[in-house]
């Protein structure tokens, strides 16, 4: 049901976007991905999420410890989907 009000762009951002966050796409689809990001409540949340990971896991491995294994990571999946619903408005 979520995903019916998710517009095409947000599901063709959602597919890149990690590849966005790394520096992996190109100059044209990086540019669509940004101006997204800035116009979309959502998706923006949704790379914000990402990139607090992504400096989470950076800090653990630069600390010498061992990196997040991938339950973890779902675990943190799942509570920025809780937040992405916690974020719409109650039908009131
Ligand atoms: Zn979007």
């Amino acid at each position: 049901m979520l995903q019916m009000l998710m517009s095409r762009r947000c599901r063709h951002v959602m597919r890149v976007l990690q590849s966005y966050l790394d520096g992996e796409v190109d100059a044209h689809t990086a540019d669509v991905v940004a101006a997204h990001l800035e116009e979309c409540r959502r998706c923006g949340l949704e790379a914000a999420t990402y990139e607090a990971i992504k400096v989470a896991i950076a800090s653990r491995i630069e600390a010498g410890r061992v990196p997040v294994d991938p339950a973890t990571l779902h675990r943190l999946h799942a509570f920025v989907a809780s937040l992405e619903d916690d974020g719409r408005a109650p039908g009131s």
